[in-house]
């Protein structure tokens, strides 16, 4: 019985490890843990893994990609998979973990600031959000949005008007 346990444990912790190590495709720097993304991994009675995310944005196109590669991954590694998606608590730019937020900033992209609050009436605003921002390569605080929307929707353009480099911000959300 306690072996059992024991193999279960370790059955259990590799799923994680694999789980944990999945990328996301849009932004191949960052693991699906590192961008919060992965809520939980559990074993089933039979053994199976359940792996539980929750979307950075509902609608985003990299969510099928994302659902693919973890069951992949898992089967890969000899597991029986599933996931499952979790819509609530809506997914916020504030569970990237330090971890990835350092990561970004390793890539010369810029780390999301605080989220806005999504617990009082949003309001409703068509104008790009003003952040306070600082270069990623030189530090500046003298940058400005050339565009809202990147080569994904999830990060906006700016450039660095001190060391003149453009470089990406991952949106607050
Ligand atoms: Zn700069």
């Amino acid at each position: 019985m306690a072996t059992a346990t024991v193999a279960r444990s370790a059955r259990l912790d590799r799923a994680r490890q694999v789980a944990a190590s999945v990328t996301d495709p849009e932004m191949p720097m960052l693991t699906l843990e590192d961008l919060g993304v992965l809520r939980d991994v559990e074993l089933t009675e039979e053994g199976r893994v359940v792996a539980t995310i929750t979307p950075t944005y509902s609608g985003c196109p990299a969510m099928a990609t994302m659902r693919d590669d973890l069951v992949r991954r898992l089967q890969d590694a000899g597991f029986g998979a599933e996931v499952r998606v979790s819509l609530h608590p809506a997914w916020s730019s504030d569970w990237i973990t330090p971890r990835g937020r350092q990561t970004l900033a390793d890539h010369g992209l810029s780390a999301p600031g605080p989220a806005p609050r999504h617990d009082g009436p949003i309001p409703l605003s068509f104008l790009p959000t003003r952040r306070s921002l600082t270069c990623p390569r030189c530090g500046s605080a003298e940058v400005e949005v050339t565009s809202e929307f990147g080569p994904t929707a999830c990060r906006a353009l700016y450039r660095c008007t001190t060391c003149l480099e453009p470089f990406e911000h991952v949106k607050e959300i």
